[in-house]
């Protein structure tokens, strides 16, 4: 009995991942398939994480443990969806209720504001916060990165405001639109503090060594896999190097990544448009010469080890 209950430990799932957030946007639009989530998927993913032992938790447990500098338990998932696509409110929630999940819709005020065919209106809004919460994703979701320091924090401020006007809330999570940041966009956004800003990078939530206000976030769009996702863990003690900035010519040059643990022999990069590639790790530190060309305005550079996995963005 002993031995079947440590094999069923064991081999259980959750065993091997860390927290984990997830996001989706849309639900049932087969118009836009890499950003669209079918229903009969949704529920597949909900009924895995129900029979698997995993806890659908509302966001803001995870980011009271990384607040706390605390292990996020390693069966712990919370949910969440961008933009605020009516297909939520027609579609998703339906589901979100039959399951008695929890949720953060991240919305970008503009859309709602001048009501867009497409999105959610501020009267669907406040029946969508009985089920869960609603928090912010700027006005016009717009590339900060592109954007001057006045010209966010002006986006900023009408969006707030929109928010405690219709809503009678002042949000305290915050979603970069395109998952775009860097440096200068975090400084401009200190002032708002909030109790948490999250990317859109592939990852998982360790807890102890995570980011406030670097979350990492699971897209599951278009055909993700879900159940691989769900085993990632955070790879923690990452120092990215280089590059720092968006390289002008498109081309990544070199690939520069300390690890607090060096003995690490050997782990694999991710480039945006160039997949996976095995390096050597000496001491702690990949020193790649990649020469990768990019296409995208957006690249991802990462870094696994095992199962361990820390992705990071540059904007153009
Ligand atoms: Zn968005």
């Amino acid at each position: 009995m002993t031995k079947v209950l440590f094999l069923f430990l064991l081999l259980s799932p959750y065993l091997f991942g860390d927290g984990h957030i997830f996001v989706y946007h849309r639900f049932d639009d087969t118009r836009y398939p890499t950003t669209n989530t079918s229903t009969a998927e949704l529920e597949r993913e909900f009924f895995y994480l129900k029979k698997n032992g995993y806890k659908v938790v509302p966001l803001i447990d995870i980011v009271t443990k990384v607040k706390a500098k605390e292990k996020v338990p390693n069966n712990w998932v919370a949910l969440t969806i961008d933009d605020g696509f009516k297909t939520f409110y027609t579609n998703g929630l339906p589901i979100f209720k039959k399951y008695n999940y929890p949720f953060t819709l991240f919305i970008a005020v503009e859309y709602t504001e001048k009501k867009y065919k497409d999105y959610v209106s501020w009267k669907q809004l406040k029946e969508i916060a009985k089920y869960g919460d609603v928090e912010f994703h700027s006005y016009g979701h717009g590339h900060f990165g592109q954007m001057s320091d006045a010209e966010i924090k002006t986006d900023m401020d009408k969006g707030l405001a929109l928010m405690k006007k219709h809503l009678n809330y002042e949000p305290r999570l915050f979603v970069y639109p395109y998952g775009e940041y860097d440096a200068r966009v975090e400084k401009v956004l200190e002032p708002y503090n909030f109790k948490a800003v999250f990317n859109q990078n592939i990852g998982a939530i360790h807890g102890e060594c995570s980011d406030e206000y670097d979350l990492d976030r699971s897209a599951l769009v278009g055909k993700a896999p879900f159940q691989l996702y769900l085993k990632f863990q955070e790879l923690c003690g990452v120092t990215f190097q280089q590059p720092t900035v968006f390289p002008k010519d498109k081309i990544v040059k070199t690939v520069e990544v300390t690890l607090d643990d060096k003995t690490v022999t050997s782990a694999d990069v991710f480039i945006t448009n160039n997949g996976w590639t095995k390096v050597n790790v000496n001491n702690g530190k990949i020193l790649w010469h990649a020469n990768k060309k990019v296409k995208l305005n957006r690249i991802k550079i990462g870094v696994k080890v095992k199962s361990k996995i820390k992705l990071m963005v540059l904007s153009k």
